[in-house]
């Protein structure tokens, strides 16, 4: 006993050894770094007016060395395992360090500079090291598999029953039941792949910053308006470039496509967007994704799994690929068909010009929305002032919120941010009380990620005494200055999506701060987001916030219809593009451990051709060289969960629609049932309790406007 006691010991010495504590030798940090104390601001909100740039490493690591400590003495407690001195004892470990690096990831995903750049390089595969050293400690892993083993003679409540599986289960699947050999193994493949995953990240960005459509001359950029060629000649100014630039957005098509009508200025955006990441030179992605398509199989190898995604997927709603293959092939026949329809459709109008030619992908949207005007008489242009950005979301966004679940919002000037951009409100419950603070952060900078997206700065618990600090970013064109910002719909429904990631987070009330909130599976994350986006076209809601900037009028009846019937147009298109990136996704990651390094490029094209997804006009929404969710995020394997969240978001408006719509009655069962539960009871079933059924398909299908006809009411 004690022989295996001592051993375990020095295998955690070794652990230690390979992470932070090696190298950093202890950097300057102390009272004087703004991370040292908990933040004295309202609700802990992180200090930025004092963080320096080069305030975080020092935080990060002096943390992890801290939380490391805490989880040593845990794990050598002489004491015989229970659940408070060992389960709860691990969730009060880390303060300093998940203070520090939640600033941090916000920092640098939404404001990044060369400075954090680097740091962020230097830690990655550090980071990766000080989670190994955690739930691959086999002394720690012995008391919570003891703990697990006695659980049911407990008598513990249904969440902390949850926490003591959460833990085991996270300790068997980062690989506490391996070998010594095969941990270090792992270990090393997790570091490699960290470092390898920010690569992509850092490339990507570098590679979407540089591969903008430049033009000397204003004549190709014709069919934007002079607001959009304004901000093409600031954005080139700002690059210290002569002429006008258009910036890239992070999928493959580019919203300005809808507008260019000179039809090779379209052909060289694409290529410009398809192309990015795949264009020889430091910034080619396809040896990093090649590789980390071969580390990623080796782990699920050594981990006992006949791929990666069999591993990934273990404790997501869906659990296996086999079930998520399954969703996805029963969408295809019916997606690609529609989508076909659309391209016969977009045909017909280029053929009917002096010279057609045939639709190719930088055609679809330009004539996509012109089939748009004509079935539907939709301009873009007629709709935009109607939503400016701040209206949106305070008679938008927030008045849904107050429907629903009796929240309001107080901005505050007093609460400091990382950037002039960023602002913060006050969040308030149903009965006055203090809930959360909200950061919101729209507008695209070059040295932001791409997309849209959530987190936290604190998370919610009860057992810490945390009220949630949420943030929100997002990449709208900014105005020109002195105009008011106008958004397109599709950014109102980007807004209410984030916002609805927002309130899983704001709305969060669980006791452990690992269950809280937004921490549930991948494919159960996108439900409550999507969700919130049917609110934006409700019209009780709609018709809050649709108001001319200049007027104050409301949308005219007619054109509110013709947004509302606009919805599924062109849902052929966007359902394929999703289906295809998904499945991408999936086969990169179902590739066997045996599997050779992978070609990406002809990787990618049987990828396509196998899953009935290879449609000439119609790419994937991202092609794999810059599919920064699966790559440099967390989403490998995981991108099927965007689609499966779906069902369960329609599913549940559904619900709404057969109850009475937005009533604070609904809104608070779902709060109840659902939004404040986080990770708190199997996800499967916390669903099925709260809709009295098992989730199913036809409401996807039917707000997709792919049912068949007649089916749907
Ligand atoms: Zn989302």
């Amino acid at each position: 006993m004690l022989t295996l006691f001592g051993f375990a010991l020095i295998a955690s010495a070794i652990a230690l050894g390979s992470g932070s504590d090696a190298p950093d030798n202890h950097m300057d940090f102390g009272p004087s770094n703004p991370f040292y104390a908990p933040s004295s601001l309202p609700f802990h909100a992180p200090p930025f007016d004092k963080i320096k740039d080069g305030d975080y490493q020092p935080a990060i690591e002096a943390g992890m060395r801290q939380q490391r400590a805490e989880m040593q003495a845990i794990a050598g407690d002489p004491a015989p395992p229970t659940f408070e001195n060992t389960i709860v004892a691990m969730e009060k470990t880390g303060e300093l360090f998940n203070r520090a690096m939640a600033a941090f990831d916000g920092v640098t995903g939404a404001n990044l500079n060369p400075e954090l750049q680097k740091v962020k390089e230097v830690e990655a595969p550090k980071l990766a090291a000080h989670q190994d050293a955690i739930f691959l400690d086999s002394r720690l892993f012995r008391r919570v598999a003891t703990i697990y083993q006695q659980r049911d003679s407990l008598k513990l409540d249904a969440e902390s029953l949850r926490l003591v599986e959460f833990y085991y289960k996270k300790f068997v699947h980062s690989g506490a039941n391996l070998s010594d050999s095969e941990k270090a193994e792992l270990k090393k493949l997790n570091e490699e792949e960290s470092t390898l995953s920010n690569a992509f990240t850092t490339k990507v960005l570098a590679a979407t910053k540089e591969a903008v459509y430049v033009v000397a001359e204003k004549g190709p950029l014709a069919g934007l308006s002079d607001a959009q060629i304004s901000a093409a000649a600031l954005a080139a100014k700002e690059r210290k470039l002569n002429g006008y630039v258009v910036p890239l957005q992070n999928t493959t098509q580019q919203p300005d496509l809808v507008a260019l009508s000179d039809r090779s200025t379209r052909q060289a955006l694409f290529e410009s967007s398809w192309n990015r990441a795949e264009r020889g030179g430091p910034n080619d992605t396809r040896d990093t994704i090649a590789r980390l398509a071969e580390i990623r199989s080796h782990k699920a190898k050594l981990l006992g799994y006949p791929n990666y995604a069999a591993w990934k997927m273990e404790d997501q709603m869906a659990k296996t690929p086999e079930t998520a293959l399954k969703f996805m092939d029963a969408l295809v026949p019916g997606a690609t068909a529609k989508a076909a329809t659309e391209a016969r459709d977009i045909q017909a109008v280029i053929d009917a010009q002096p010279s057609g030619f045939p639709l190719q992908p930088w055609d679809w949207n330009y004539y996509a929305e012109r089939v748009r005007k004509e079935k539907y008489d939709l301009d873009e242009a007629q709709i935009k002032p109607y939503f400016e950005l701040n209206n949106v979301l305070q008679n938008g966004v927030f008045y849904a919120a107050s429907q629903l679940y009796g929240l309001t919002f107080k901005e505050r000037s007093d609460i400091p941010v990382y950037h002039r951009d960023v602002r913060v409100f006050e969040v308030f419950d149903a009965g006055g009380g203090p809930l959360a603070l909200f950061y919101c952060d729209y507008f695209k900078r070059d040295n932001k990620n791409g997309g849209a997206w959530m987190s936290n700065f604190v998370d919610q618990s009860r057992l810490l005494g945390n009220l949630p600090v949420v943030y929100n970013v997002a990449n709208f064109s900014p105005p020109a200055p002195g105009q008011p910002a106008l958004l397109t719909f599709r950014d109102v429904t980007t807004m209410f999506h984030e916002f609805g990631h927002a309130l899983h987070g704001m709305l969060a009330n669980t006791q452990y701060p690992s269950l809280s909130g937004t921490a549930v599976a991948r494919d159960f994350v996108e439900f409550p987001s999507q969700f919130n986006e049917h609110w934006a076209s409700d019209p009780a809601v709609f018709s809050h916030y649709a108001r001319h900037y200049e007027t104050g009028a409301t949308m005219p009846a007619e054109l509110a219809a013709k947004i509302k019937a606009a919805q599924t147009f062109n849902q052929g298109y966007a359902l394929t593009e999703l289906l295809a990136a998904a499945q991408l996704d999936l086969q990169w990651h179902l590739l066997p451990a045996d599997a050779p390094m992978q070609k990406p490029d002809t990787f990618e094209t049987q990828a396509l051709q196998k899953t009935h997804l290879a449609l000439e006009s119609v790419p994937p929404r991202y092609r794999s060289s810059y599919f920064s969710h699966i790559w440099g995020g967390s989403y490998g394997a995981g991108y099927y969960a965007y689609l499966w969240s779906e069902m369960l978001d329609d599913d549940a408006f559904q619900w709404f629609e057969d109850h009475g719509g937005l009533t604070r009655a609904n809104g608070d069962r779902l709060r109840r049932m659902v939004l404040s539960r986080g990770n708190t009871e199997d996800l499967a079933k916390m669903y099925a309790a709260w809709l009295g059924a098992e989730p199913s398909v036809e409401p996807m299908l039917k707000y997709r406007g792919l049912a068949p006809s007649g089916g749907a009411k």
